[in-house]
């Protein structure tokens, strides 16, 4: 696949992917199968995850723009492999810790921005993860560590059933352990529990690309469904957040004073 030549005062779109850009099956009820475009497969190469029209048309109307399609995702080099819509320029992967260029080779730069960050963290990932280990056992929740660069960044926890009970009782504990002075900080989504670096992420890779290879973009675009996608969206222009989903519905619970 060749890579798009970037160009100063284009648009950049830095997008999500699971529950932005597509979303498996289970959160389409009553969808007519037919009106989807499967957009990734899963380990046995069947479909797996699904664009509904309106997603479909929002990446018409990005490509149809010329607008650079970044993906920013928690998903690794394996997980997205999976994934079958094409990416033609820069690709954030790990939570932010892998920049690939447009080659899809890691950016070597950021690699050795990221190791040096990680290598002071490693006791406190060790520690949070070892005190987590036998409540999760416990509880029947799936524990797994992720590294980047050889180096192990994030601890995910997850439940066959995704039992919210469950999920919540492990992240009160993560959570209680992990104040705002602690380097790591706790993620969650309807299906797993993260540590992870708090200072490093999807809003640092994207600054990084922002301040370096993607200098003179007119306008950014920041794509996300999640809480935790908040950080990389406000490094844009502009955010859009899908209907009913984390973000959307946690805006919408708030009642701020409309000045
Ligand atoms: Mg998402």
């Amino acid at each position: 696949m060749t890579a798009a030549p970037w160009q100063s005062g284009g648009t950049v779109a830095f997008a999500d992917l699971d529950d932005t850009l597509f979303q498996t099956l289970r959160k389409l009820p009553g969808t007519d199968p037919a009106t989807l475009t499967p957009m990734t497969v899963n380990t046995l190469g069947q479909p797996h995850s699904h664009a509904t029209p309106a997603q479909t048309a929002l990446l018409e109307l990005l490509e149809g723009g010329h607008v650079t399609l970044i993906p920013v995702t928690g998903r690794d080099a394996q997980a997205m492999r999976r994934v079958t819509l094409p990416f033609r320029s820069w690709q954030v992967m790990d939570h932010g810790l892998t920049i690939l260029t447009p080659d899809g080779q890691p950016d070597a730069e950021w690699a050795a921005q990221v190791t040096a960050h990680l290598h002071p963290l490693q006791d406190a990932l060790h520690a949070g993860t070892d005190a987590i280990t036998a409540p999760a056992a416990r509880l029947g929740a799936r524990l797994t560590r992720h590294a980047a660069h050889g180096l192990p960044f994030m601890t995910v926890l997850k439940h066959p059933d995704a039992d919210p009970q469950v999920l919540a009782d492990l992240q009160d504990r993560w959570d209680a352990a992990h104040g705002p002075d602690s380097p790591l900080r706790v993620i969650a989504n309807a299906n797993n529990v993260s540590l992870l670096p708090r200072h490093l992420g999807k809003a640092a890779a994207v600054r990084y690309l922002l301040d370096t290879h993607l200098r003179g973009a007119a306008l950014t675009l920041g794509l996300g469904d999640s809480v935790s996608d908040l950080d990389f969206m406000n490094e844009c222009d502009f955010a859009v957040t899908p209907r009913r989903g984390q973000l959307m519905r946690t805006l919408r619970g708030l009642t701020l004073p409309q000045r």
